[in-house]
């Protein structure tokens, strides 16, 4: 009986991990613009329905397709800007601190966030 109990509580604690997981995706915001900050300063903010490149600068083009925003060249040394993929939710992020330039996806359902 008592292993009986025990399997119940696995069971419970895989269903409730998978039900959390599917509301943490569920509730996930979907992204509506893309905006893109070079040393801090917002220098293209358009909709993420518009399929556009976007030369940041000699170093970084930005590429929106298929309203997904990703990295598609830079000259910095490591790369994770351009291997970080590609973002479509609301409040992802990619950044590339060697060139300064981040690309923010914005749109309902994020967390404001206050800057001054
Ligand atoms: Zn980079």
């Amino acid at each position: 009986m008592k292993v009986f109990k025990w399997f119940d509580l696995i069971v419970l604690a895989v269903f409730l991990a998978a039900a959390v997981l599917s509301i943490c995706f569920l509730i996930k915001p979907v992204g509506e613009r893309v905006e893109i900050y070079k040393n801090g300063e917002l220098v293209k903010s358009e909709s993420l329905s518009v399929d556009f490149v976007y030369q940041v600068d000699s170093h970084v083009t930005v590429t929106v397709s298929n309203k997904q925003a990703f990295v598609s060249y830079s000259d910095c040394i490591g790369q994770d800007c351009v291997s970080a993929g590609k973002i479509c939710k609301a409040g992802e992020m990619i950044t590339c601190l060697p060139n300064k330039v981040i690309v923010k996806i914005s749109g309902k359902g994020e967390v404001d966030v206050v800057t001054g």
